[in-house]
């Protein structure tokens, strides 16, 4: 088994929670709400990985939200990082 990095959770998350502009021009994306991380935990259950762990480590480096992570988390945790197993 290959183990996956941060580096792969920012992927998934940059096309889920999707920066784009609307009609407007006005910055939108997607997040699963304030205080959730809704995304990755299904990150998580796609890559058989344990969620709690990871959940805590995104929100000691500033993720606290789905759209956080890439926010802030992505600055401090580098790609090539593994995400913790257990
Ligand atoms: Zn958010």
């Amino acid at each position: 088994m290959t183990s996956k990095t941060y580096g792969d959770l920012y992927n998934y998350l940059g096309e889920t929670v999707d920066f784009r502009k609307d009609e407007a021009g006005k910055d939108i994306w997607d997040c699963s709400g304030p205080g959730k991380l809704e995304f990755v935990r299904d990150f998580c259950k796609e890559q058989e990985l344990d969620f709690i762990p990871i959940e805590r480590a995104l929100r000691a480096n500033g993720g606290g939200c789905d759209c956080e992570v890439l926010w802030n988390t992505q600055d401090i945790i580098a790609d090539e990082v593994a995400l913790p197993l257990e």
